[in-house]
């Protein structure tokens, strides 16, 4: 069976010096649990490789860190368009296994939706991925629209990615004597910090009313919902229409407009939950290579319990009606 993969990054030295001019000290580049990784990230045999041992038929390429808040805003507008210009020579070099998602100038909205739009309808594009805030600001912040109104103009997916979370949500959330700073790091990220964040923007851009401004709009998340669909009975519950004022619940809202990915958490209860919850086509396959590494990714999903019809809409045939993939 076809399999295609969503949140799939690489890196390019060109774009990691820009970031690394801007970085902020306060935020730690490495990962404790993350090593060596420069290679996987940016060796495309090595890529092709492991895609053919795992059965991945197409990547959805994504910068793996998008161009940082401090860049300067001109800057950072023409780093994007770099960035999707190196993405779109690796979709050429390699016929039929790449598509891309489009890295955007968050600090300049406009521009971004501008851009978008070229990587859409000039490189083919299918989509693009955010991450995280920018400079404080969550992505349902009025400033923000145009690029939702682009995504939805474009009938294109938008997949929200984490990233690290503030210094000070760390210190006050994270932070403790009673365990190591490497502890404290990796529950503030990669461990539950971030992925509560995407949990809180997706949450926030339902309740400020996104998908009755915009009801074909699309939106992506990794780690089977980022701690969102267990709460959505309580949700509705608390957060009712009365209270809201939306026009549906969150969790119509959510099993709608939003599609789930994995991101190469290999949990066969949640597997099975998540199809249950948002129907088999509303869930799309990742891995995130190259930080995770699962064994076997694709016996994962063929030896579930899903029936053939739910596996190929996971492996491949959503991602293609969603992200507008020509077969
Ligand atoms: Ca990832």
């Amino acid at each position: 069976m076809k399999l295609i993969t969503l949140e799939e990054h690489y890196a390019d030295i060109r774009i990691m010096e820009i970031n690394r001019k801007y970085s902020d000290p306060n935020i730690p580049m490495k990962i404790p649990h993350v090593t060596g990784i420069f290679e996987d990230l940016t060796n495309f045999e090595k890529r092709i490789k492991y895609m053919d041992e795992n059965h991945v038929d197409i990547q959805v390429l994504s910068m793996t860190s998008p161009i940082g808040d401090n860049v300067l805003p001109k800057e950072a507008i023409e780093a994007c368009k770099l960035a999707n210009n190196i993405t779109k020579e690796h979709i050429d070099q390699y016929p039929g296994r790449f598509l891309g998602f489009a890295t955007l100038p968050m600090c300049d909205p406009v521009s971004a939706s501008l851009e978008l739009e070229r990587c859409v309808k000039e490189l083919g594009f299918c989509g693009a991925l955010l991450a995280g805030r920018y400079k404080g600001r969550m992505l349902n912040e009025k400033e923000f629209l145009p690029i939702f109104a682009k995504a939805e103009e474009l009938n294109v997916p938008l997949y929200i990615h984490p990233a690290f979370i503030p210094n000070e949500v760390k210190k006050a959330y994270y932070d403790s004597e009673a365990y190591s700073e490497d502890v404290a790091f990796e529950l503030s990220s990669v461990g539950y910090g971030w992925h509560s964040e995407v949990g809180i923007q997706v949450l926030r851009l339902i309740l400020s009313g996104i998908f009755d401004k915009f009801p074909k709009l699309k939106i992506i998340i990794g780690h089977w919902g980022e701690t969102i669909p267990c709460f959505l009975d309580r949700l509705d519950f608390m957060l009712d229409k009365n209270i809201t004022k939306l026009k549906k619940n969150i969790s119509e809202y959510f099993k709608e407009n939003v599609y789930i990915t994995p991101s190469g958490i290999i949990s066969k209860d949640q597997l099975e939950y998540v199809v249950k919850l948002m129907g088999a086509d509303h869930v799309i396959y990742s891995i995130d290579y190259p930080y995770v590494n699962p064994e076997n990714p694709y016996e994962f999903l063929m030896d579930s319990a899903l029936s053939d019809e739910e596996k190929e809409l996971i492996a491949y045939k959503n991602a293609e009606r969603v992200l507008n993939i020509k077969k």
